[in-house]
């Protein structure tokens, strides 16, 4: 172990994670510069990480002398079943010990260990090449592969050749977790910064509940949620994607589910959460996202991590709505914040060209013009219900296109839609996303009718009427938009 630096940073996201957790309870943090006070496991060194690795024993030591799960204080033992099942520290022979067995077995099995040598020579760590502690498994190392079905050693190895910094990693990633007794959640990310802030939060969090306890564990609306709230609390651009890994070691089954969000989705959702100017249209956004049984942040974080193509459908059908319930000015001001924000999302997060986008949007305000020559809605949701099936829409502004040659056109020129507008909304090449074309000219029309102030008669209260979800088939969300025409 090298004593100035014991820790190395591997590509292991679970050992990341605990190396920034072991720096955070060293009180370890970077000194200067933009990102000061983030812990920082590279200027960790061996007093420090003996001091964090002496507090988690202690901790592990108080948990298991608890010895019952189902109380509060038993929180921490519960979760460790999750971590590191069968260990000392929540081995069922622990009922028939007493206290000084325990906290013993418990310190000898955080005892610090040496490098081993095998053959000719040391044991490289597989993680960091650093000189191996030993050969550890599951009970130690969340996600090992259990020595009853792994088949790379010899039956009743224990099988990784990690070292101490390494395996110290693993039993500091708890507290970068969220716990919940069952499966734990945590965020991960290259981009080392936001790990090592989002990380830090963490540990604040998970070490109150490894003090106090909790009966329940704490709550979270969803998984997902962890990742937009760190987004949201994050100050600094974003290098590279977000995930959220689901695990659990437990000795039942071990589960792991890792969601990503890639590098422009995730910078998209940490800016617009932010930005005082794009304030309104986050604002909007939620709205949009939101359902009689779950908050507007559930639904864009979940989208966000499972369906993003849902964002930018659920904010057309949100503002589609909104132009049938005109008169109040706030909603009014958000729809047209939320069309921005839309717009934004294509060229940011979808990496539409500029020139495309201002043809869907030209497109939009022309048949803006149509619909606002109309007194009654009927029109409009007629034109909306077309969005179900891209072939009807096609039809209906084939239609359109014809009634638009023949009326003034208030100095707009050229057909209703052009080749090229056709081409994006409707052709099913795979290179071509025309489900998202189609949300976009949604989008636009209704932004432009809110630009004119257009107010149907016959719209309806708040709570009336829903407009139904734009339902927009799978295969569409893949690319292979228009395919399905008649
Ligand atoms: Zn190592």
């Amino acid at each position: 172990m090298d004593r100035r630096r014991p820790v190395i940073l591997t590509a292991h996201p679970l050992q990341r994670i605990g190396a920034y957790a072991l720096s955070c309870l060293a009180g370890i943090e970077r000194p200067e510069g933009r990102t000061a006070g983030l812990p920082d496991p590279q200027g960790l060194d061996v007093d420090g990480f003996d001091a964090a690795v002496a507090a988690m024993t202690e901790d592990a030591v108080r948990a298991a002398l608890v010895r019952d799960t189902k109380v509060a204080a038993g929180f921490f033992l519960k979760c460790s079943m999750s971590f590191f099942p069968n260990s000392k520290m929540n081995h069922p022979s622990n009922a028939n010990r007493s206290d000084e067995e325990i906290a013993e077995r418990v310190r000898a099995w955080r005892k610090p260990q040496r490098s081993v040598q095998s053959g000719s020579g040391a044991v490289g760590c597989v993680l960091c090449s650093q000189p191996a502690a030993g050969f550890f498994g599951k009970t130690d190392v969340p996600l090992a592969e259990s020595d009853v079905y792994r088949n790379t050693t010899p039956r009743g190895h224990d099988g990784m050749a990690l070292c101490w910094a390494c395996v110290c990693c693993f039993y500091a990633l708890p507290y970068g977790s969220w716990l919940t007794g069952g499966p734990s959640v945590a965020v991960h990310s290259w981009d080392e910064d936001f790990l090592a802030a989002t990380v830090a939060a963490q540990v604040r969090l998970t070490r109150q509940l490894v003090e106090i306890g909790s009966a329940a564990g704490p709550a979270l609306e969803a998984r997902e949620v962890l990742a937009l709230r760190a987004l949201r609390g994050h100050q600094h651009e974003l290098t590279a994607g977000v995930e959220l890994l689901v695990y659990g070691n437990n000795n039942r089954g071990p589960v792991l589910e890792v969601y990503g969000l890639d590098q422009a989705l995730a910078e998209w959702l940490r800016r617009t959460s932010q930005r005082s100017g794009l304030r309104r249209g986050f604002r909007a956004l939620l709205r949009a996202h939101r359902t009689a049984k779950e908050p507007g942040y559930v639904g864009l974080a979940r989208n966000a991590f499972r369906s993003p193509q849902r964002i930018p459908g659920g904010c057309a059908v949100w503002l589609a709505t909104a132009v049938l319930r005109p008169g109040r000015a706030e909603r009014e001001d958000e729809a047209v914040a939320l069309a921005g924000l839309c717009f934004d999302y294509a060229d940011k997060v979808m990496l539409m060209d500029k020139d495309d986008l201002d043809e869907i949007r030209a497109t939009g305000r022309r048949i803006a013009t149509i619909l606002q020559g109309e007194r009654s809605s009927g029109k409009l949701r007629e034109f909306y219900a077309r969005f179900k099936d891209s072939g009807r829409l096609r039809s209906w502004l084939q239609r359109g296109a014809v009634e638009w040659l023949g009326r003034p056109r208030d100095g707009q020129d050229g057909p209703l839609v052009s080749t090229r507008g056709f081409a994006l909304l409707f052709d099913p090449d795979f290179d071509n996303p025309a489900w998202f074309h189609r949300q976009m000219l949604l989008v636009s029309v209704t932004e432009e009718l809110f630009h004119l102030g257009w107010r149907p008669e016959g719209s309806f209260d708040d709570g009336a009427e829903e407009l139904p979800e734009l339902d927009v088939k799978d295969n569409e969300f893949a690319g292979d938009g228009g395919r399905d025409e008649r």
